[in-house]
């Protein structure tokens, strides 16, 4: 069975807020831009329906290409986390020129929140080798899980650099907040999805 007791009560996010509280954070060097990024893509996708996380690839202090969770709209797509659509992009964009493949081990994929063990996998498997992330997701995170992968995925992850990205620690707890916001509503739509859709 689910159960959503894991979960801490933390002061209810205003959505409205976040433009406000991302003005008085830091906005020197590139890795807080990458965080103010993350934020206003996450802040974005929750506004549209998703779960509250966005991903970037990043070349040097380049931005080169963002995702953010679309696992409820525009359609149900179980596989649409920030993480995937990210490097599904990647994917095509290599296909259609607009990137070499061998350009993707020098690039940082840099998520709001730290990858779950869907992605983390996907992730490995795709050849990122520097994995960062805003906010730890003490209950899905699988980064800080790793030595529990199976040994094939552990040798992978020994290729990797990663952790949390050294940012402000304000975008760190905005990235958490955003993450959580309407969790056990769309948690309720999730299980609902594997009982059809009742919820819906
Ligand atoms: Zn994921």
């Amino acid at each position: 069975m689910f159960s959503f007791s894991l979960f801490k009560p933390e002061a209810q996010l205003e959505l409205s807020d976040v433009d406000a509280r991302l003005a008085r954070l830091s906005q020197s060097g590139y890795r807080n831009g990458w965080a103010r990024r993350l934020c206003e893509l996450a802040l974005q996708a929750r506004r549209e329906g998703n779960y509250g996380v966005s991903a970037l690839l990043c070349r040097g202090d380049e931005v080169l290409l963002e995702a953010t969770n679309a696992v409820f709209q525009p359609h149900w797509d179980s596989a649409a986390h920030a993480e995937m659509q990210l490097l599904n992009c990647w994917e095509r964009s290599v296909v259609e020129g607009r990137f070499k493949a061998r350009e993707l081990g020098a690039l940082s994929l840099v998520s709001s929140l730290e990858p779950c063990p869907m992605c983390l996998s996907r992730i490995l498997m795709s050849g990122v080798r520097h994995i960062y992330y805003l906010a730890e997701d003490p209950q899905g995170g699988m980064v800080t899980r790793a030595r529990h992968l199976p040994p094939a995925f552990r040798n992978l992850m020994q290729c990797t650099d990663h952790g949390p990205l050294r940012v402000d620690s304000g975008y760190s707890k905005l990235a958490r907040q955003l993450a959580r916001h309407g969790l056990a509503q769309l948690r309720e739509r999730l299980v609902a999805q594997g009982q059809g859709g009742q919820a819906l």
